[in-house]
């Protein structure tokens, strides 16, 4: 059955109306069960594009209401929480570099919230501290599903030919590991930081048990994103990988 498949696709950033609008109805009609797109956005410099902030959220909402996806996005601050509220976020992100962000896990845990918090891996977290930043949320009350996300990490060869090291054998490891019992999530898009490559990682972590999958798209290929443009991939493209990740899916379950 690949009817469990989790497939989360959608710009890094929301950067306007027309774009979230015309990705998330191309990524609904390729089965796509999520919309991801970030409107508050953990930048490297500071004079890069931050996000759209509420407005972007505005967006996002108007798409799920448009297709009926439910929408992933980032949480960096308890500031923006009420907004996630506001808005009808389904699935709240804690981006790999608050994953060991104590204090906003244990504010967020303690709203009690019934919405999936996906936490992406640190670039540096071994098992012990990714079982830990899900033990803070449970701890501290939070009440909805926690999934786990493998976006890569940073080992000797980052740069040299992906951005970080999607770590295929942690993914097999989580879904060996019978006491593990949360989703794990495969991002190829963020390991991979080019486009040539996002295919390939996606098939390895289907194929190594991964539960679903979430990926950067822009509208079109000419469409240059303010944030990860380098591994944005067309609606085509994604038609393929979702066609072969399906199979190599339903070959597993
Ligand atoms: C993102 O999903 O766009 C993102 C910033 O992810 P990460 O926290 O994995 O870098
Ligand atoms: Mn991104």
């Amino acid at each position: 059955m690949d009817s469990d498949f989790l497939i989360m696709a959608g710009p890094c950033a929301v950067e306007s109306r027309e774009q979230v609008l015309e990705v998330a109805k191309g990524v609904k009609e390729l089965g796509a069960t999520h919309l991801r797109g970030g409107a508050f956005k953990p930048r490297t410099s500071p004079n890069s594009f931050q996000g759209l902030g509420e407005e972007g959220l505005k967006y996002l909402n108007e798409a799920k209401k448009l297709t009926g996806l439910k929408i992933v996005t980032e949480l960096m601050d308890m500031d923006q929480y009420d907004l996630f509220e506001k808005y009808d976020v389904d699935v709240i992100q804690i981006g790999s570099r608050n994953m060991q962000n104590f204090e906003l896990l244990k504010k967020l845990a303690m709203k009690g919230s019934e919405k999936v918090v996906l936490i992406k891996r640190g670039i540096s977290a071994t098992k012990k501290e990714v079982l830990g930043a899900i033990e803070y949320l449970e701890k501290y009350g939070h009440k909805g599903e926690i999934m786990f996300c493998e976006r890569g990490i940073r080992t000797f060869a980052n740069g040299e030919y992906d951005r970080f090291t999607l770590d295929i054998g942690f993914i097999a490891d989580l879904k060996k590991d019978s006491s593990f019992k949360y989703r794990v999530i495969v991002d190829p898009s963020h390991a991979a930081g080019r486009k040539d490559m996002v295919s390939d990682l996606t098939y390895a972590g289907v194929v190594a048990g991964a539960d679903g999958v979430i990926i950067e798209v822009k509208p079109t290929e000419d469409y240059a994103p303010k944030c990860d443009a380098d591994q944005a991939i067309t609606l085509s493209n994604l038609k393929e990988i979702l066609l072969r990740s399906k199979n190599f899916y339903k070959e597993l379950h």
